[in-house]
């Protein structure tokens, strides 16, 4: 299912929370949706489920328009849309397959073909024999599958992530992103992840749109965006994804050989990583590079290799290094100009 999003506006008072955002999420893939707090993604999502109406602006599915739907058209719209949040919103006086089963119930399916399809989505979610589990008894990991199997369980072909894993320990993260992966592909999902963290956008989607303030600044290839990304926002984020700020998890963290932070950070991406593109400037230009924090990490199947360097030299030697570097395909950011 193929989401279209025109000039899409929601305001409260003055507000302009969702402030015309057009975006086009491809069928049959994960999506991320990224922004810091009051970027405006909540209202997106909430405009974008069909929970809220734009007060202008369309949305598509496929090439159906969906905003403008009668109520009952929309209530059956929704019920193929499936929901995932941070704080899971399971019922905690009902069991876990007693949660899974609840959507079923609503659209009056019949006993056994409920029981049927439950043991089967608590197989896809690895919950095997934990069915009669009651939520509270359950870790937070199990209890986003538990909110997964239900989210799927009226075979959905959208599903909605909003900020699914914020409330999980890193390891718990990965593996429910894994999941969310597998089960994208088994049920040939669009899978719209709204996020604030980059480590989400890196290890779990394809595409993402950068929301500030309500509009996209930002949007494309997560390959492209994590080697080359253009706005101030982006830039941030992913500063304190590869930076060496303490926060970042510790496979995110860079090596650092010297005290000094190093002026110019450059990124390589894939094929020029594994080329001794520094040696041959070296030799070309005659300036030094002083490396001072290095590491790699993985983007989808893409090495993105981060490394934070002084350049020594003349102004006019350093400008011809920089400009080699960006002809050799390598991204330099300056400090102090990013
Ligand atoms: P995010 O999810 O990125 O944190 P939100 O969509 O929740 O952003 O909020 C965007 C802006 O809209 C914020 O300034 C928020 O205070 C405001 N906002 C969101 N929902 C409402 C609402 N129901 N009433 C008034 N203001 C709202």
């Amino acid at each position: 299912m193929q989401i279209t999003l025109e000039n899409l506006q929601r305001s409260y008072g003055n507000l302009h929370a969702v402030n015309g955002v057009s975006l086009s999420i491809p069928s049959n893939t994960i999506y991320g949706i990224i922004g810091k707090s009051g970027a405006g993604k909540s209202t997106l999502v909430r405009l974008i489920s069909l929970l809220e109406s734009p007060d202008g602006g369309e949305v598509y599915f496929d090439n159906n328009r969906v905003d403008n739907l009668t109520k009952q058209a929309m209530i059956d719209r929704r019920r193929r849309v499936g929901m995932i949040f941070q704080n899971f919103n399971l019922f905690t006086s009902r069991n876990a397959e007693q949660n899974i089963a609840y959507p079923m119930e609503i659209t009056g399916m019949s006993k056994p073909a409920i029981k049927a399809r439950v043991d089967e989505l608590l197989d896809l979610v690895a919950l095997q024999g934990r069915g009669k589990a009651p939520i509270s008894t359950l870790s937070g990991g199990q209890k986003q599958r538990v909110a997964i199997a239900r989210a799927l369980a009226c075979n959905p072909d959208i599903l909605f992530c909003d900020e699914a894993t914020s409330a999980l320990d890193p390891q718990t993260t990965h593996a429910i992103l894994s999941l969310l992966k597998e089960i994208q592909k088994k049920m040939s999902l669009t899978v719209v992840m709204i996020t604030h963290q980059m480590e989400v956008v890196r290890d779990a989607c394809v595409q993402v749109a950068v929301l500030n303030d309500g509009k996209v600044v930002e949007q494309g290839l997560v390959t492209d965006i994590f080697a080359n990304p253009s706005s101030e926002v982006t830039k941030d984020f992913l500063a304190h994804l590869v930076g060496l700020d303490e926060s970042a998890s510790r496979q995110d963290k860079m090596v650092q050989w010297s005290k000094k932070r190093g002026t110019y950070t450059l990124r390589f991406r894939g094929d020029t990583t594994d080329q001794p593109i520094l040696s041959r400037i070296t030799q070309s230009i005659g300036v030094e590079f002083n490396i001072r924090a290095g590491g790699v990490q993985k983007v989808g199947d893409v090495e993105i290799g981060t490394m934070v360097v002084d350049i020594s030299g003349d102004e006019e030697t350093k400008i011809r290094a920089l400009e080699a570097l960006r002809i050799a395909g390598v991204l330099v950011e300056e400090e102090g100009k990013l």
